[in-house]
């Protein structure tokens, strides 16, 4: 299963980090649907955040706005983890 996520299309609120409607062209819209990440709620505003490639299908990834605040959030925790050095023994 391969999936392509890319948040360049959504914008980000500065004080909370959370995404917001995008200004100008070329945003991700906001749509009425099914959150694929972590809450799977239904029936929420979510905002495309990519295709997958599943084994059998292929689909587009939809996310509400508090789980691409949370995968921002891994990205970010994941990037200072790896920017720290080393423990030694
Ligand atoms: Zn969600």
């Amino acid at each position: 299963m391969r999936a392509r996520v890319s948040l360049g299309g959504i914008s980000f609120s500065g004080v909370s980090g959370w995404p917001v409607p995008h200004r100008g062209t070329g945003g991700n819209e906001w749509v009425t649907g099914r959150c694929w990440l972590y809450c799977r709620r239904e029936n929420i505003s979510v905002l495309w955040i990519g295709p997958i490639r599943a084994p059998r299908a292929d689909g587009d990834l939809y996310a509400c706005g508090q789980c691409i605040a949370e995968l921002v959030h891994m990205v970010y925790e994941e990037q200072h983890r790896l920017d720290m050095p080393a423990r030694r023994p």
